[in-house]
């Protein structure tokens, strides 16, 4: 049993022992060489014809090294304790770096050329390259002289990734003490926050307690860090012409400063369909009110459903089934292709993510499988991100296959609303619907709603700097506090630690990675609306998925929405995302009406 949950690596490459791998890295390096000595400096004098074989010949040297480079980035996930593994982390994370180097020239140069000659971006010889090429020339008037972005790399490595490596190392390092059923444990932080979903209400109070008291002990080192990396955004900003500090952002997910207002507009209207969930919550789970450690607690009726690989397997393929004979023979291949790896074992990276393979039309997911509903939503997750992947790779060339964030969790999500009708549909009893309904509710009630406080709170953090205001770790947490209370109101009553919050939160501390936010509550409203459209449509809306998940990101997120008779630039659109988490929540409340009179 176990062994069949153990993934098949060797496929990704003709000779798989250690020595091959390196020697096949090696050669990545030598070929990007070689690419970098065929084109330095002569970029811009390409003509279309010119551009068109550099287009390609780059992208072709991506496809020929995927397999070597992915086996060696995967296995590492697989097993970190592993010395072959540590070794080929090592080759590859080395030769990556130096084809990175070797390669970085390409964009800059291509920035200049279209900046002479921006024609080339229309030119019918390069219009499968089209939209790939208007995304570079957006950003040509905010990239600095090649010099200057070289100096800007080297000394980002001990500055803003440097801080971003002390709080990561930090966190990893902490360790918390907590008593456990009469024991006093020292658990570190990937253990304790294990109790925030415990069936014990006191553990999981205690755990957040324990968590942010302790976290909150450096806030003069978190808050240093914090504000260090926004600092430094603000200036980049500034020296790259960047009017507000939201726009590089906006150019790296291809999508309008409007269709985000409108979004972020939605969500604040809709604050009182949050609150109706979370008192929901506590009438299901016997409170009052909800304690902001209630928010991820298991409904106390609810069946302890628990499933072997076999019956996630069954019921993930019968989901994707349900919409489309072609998504359940993918799926299949992946599972028959031991193309996922579910044995949780030591050494094994936390959390779950599904690796393209877009040279072998295919992917690879990882995850760690314990048999409970929520690994059967991860691994229905991390296989509609596979079949995103077989669509796109059949369908466009390497630069517009990866779709970006405001869309690239469209396959994913969507597949776990299609488990979820399937989960209700094999439901024995209403709790367990509820427990369901729940667990849909919970992930949105977070993607969505709470996401959208953080990006006020990111949001508050620049104007506090431009206006001159000192961030120290009370005034970063007064502005999350503020941020977290407009969008909760008040249907939670908050432990006073919460307040350090956003000092674990990692998306902050990622250099040249500023919102991240948005496109989380983008991809949450985007897939509940299509899901809408889904139920209102049916089998005619099944071409039309196909054909989104196709695009890659050879079309921007509002062109994909306006092929689907949609304007992501209305309220009128993220209103529809909206309703149809209003749908399942209705759906709850009608099951919990009627489990109080049974
Ligand atoms: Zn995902």
């Amino acid at each position: 049993m176990a062994d069949q949950i153990k993934w098949d690596l060797t496929q990704l490459v003709s000779n798989a022992d250690a020595d091959s791998i390196v020697a096949a890295l090696d050669r990545l390096v030598a070929d990007a060489v070689k690419f970098r000595e065929r084109y330095q400096g002569r970029i811009a004098e390409l003509d279309a014809q010119g551009l068109l074989g550099f287009l390609d010949e780059r992208d072709a040297l991506y496809v020929r090294h995927e397999g070597p480079v992915m086996l060696a980035q995967l296995l590492y996930t697989a097993d970190s304790t592993d010395a072959v593994a540590k070794r080929l982390n090592d080759a590859v994370r080395k030769a990556g770096t130096r084809a990175g180097q070797e390669l970085a020239f390409s964009e800059i140069e291509l920035g200049s050329l279209l900046k002479k000659r921006p024609g080339l971006v229309s030119d019918p010889l390069l219009k499968e390259y089209h939209h790939y090429l208007e995304k570079v020339q957006a950003r040509v008037p905010h990239l600095l002289s090649e010099s200057e972005e070289r100096l800007v790399m080297a000394k980002d490595q001990n500055g803003i990734e440097a801080w971003s490596q002390l709080q990561q190392d930090w966190l990893s390092t902490r360790m918390f003490k907590m008593t456990v059923d009469g024991e006093v444990k020292d658990l570190a932080y990937g253990e304790i926050i294990s109790f925030y979903s415990d069936p014990d209400r006191e553990k999981r109070r205690s755990a957040n307690s324990i968590v942010y008291s302790e976290l909150g002990k450096d806030d003069i080192l978190w808050s240093t860090a914090l504000r260090s990396i926004c600092a430094d955004h603000l200036h980049m900003c500034e020296w790259r012409k960047y009017a507000n500090p939201i726009d590089p952002s906006l150019l790296d997910n291809d999508v309008e400063a409007s269709a985000i207002d409108a979004l972020m507009k939605v969500m604040r209207k809709n604050a009182d369909v949050y609150s109706r969930y979370l008192k929901l919550k506590a009438k299901l789970l016997g409170l009052d009110m909800l304690g902001n450690w209630d928010l991820q607690a298991p409904l106390p009726l609810a069946p302890d459903t628990k499933y072997d690989w076999a019956r996630s397997r069954e019921t993930v393929t019968k989901a994707y089934r349900s919409f489309d004979p072609q998504f359940a023979e993918w799926v299949t291949d992946m599972y028959e292709r031991r193309h996922l790896d579910g044995e949780p074992r030591k050494g094994k990276a936390s959390g779950a993510f599904c690796s393209y393979w877009y040279s072998g039309k295919s992917a690879y997911v990882l995850q760690s499988f314990n048999g409970r509903r929520s690994d059967v939503y991860t691994q229905a997750h991390e296989l509609g991100h596979a079949v995103h992947s077989y669509l796109a790779s059949r369908a466009q060339k390497l630069s517009n296959f990866s779709a970006g964030s405001c869309i690239a969790e469209t396959g994913s999500i969507f597949g776990e609303l299609l488990l979820t009708d399937q989960l209700l549909k094999d439901a024995t009893s209403d709790e367990e619907k509820l427990a369901v309904l729940d667990t849909v509710w919970e992930e949105f009630g977070m993607a969505a709603f709470q996401v959208s406080a953080r990006y006020h709170f990111e949001q508050s953090l620049y104007d506090a700097i431009k206006a001159g205001k000192v961030l120290d770790g009370e005034t970063v947490a007064a502005m999350w506090t503020k941020a977290r209370d407009d969008v909760y109101g008040d249907a939670v009553e908050w432990l006073p630690e919460m307040k350090w919050e956003w000092t674990m939160k990692l998306h902050y501390y990622i250099p040249n990675y500023r919102f991240y936010n948005y496109p989380y509550v983008f991809a949450q409203l985007f897939v509940y609306a299509l899901y809408k459209l889904y139920q209102e449509q049916g089998k005619a809306f099944v071409p039309k998925m196909k054909a989104l998940l196709s695009a890659g990101s050879s079309k921007s997120p509002a062109q994909l929405a306006k092929e689907q008779g949609f304007d992501i630039a209305t309220e009128e659109f993220w209103q529809k995302g909206i309703d149809q988490a209003v749908v399942f929540l209705e759906r709850m409340e009608s099951l919990a009406e009627g489990r109080g009179k049974a």
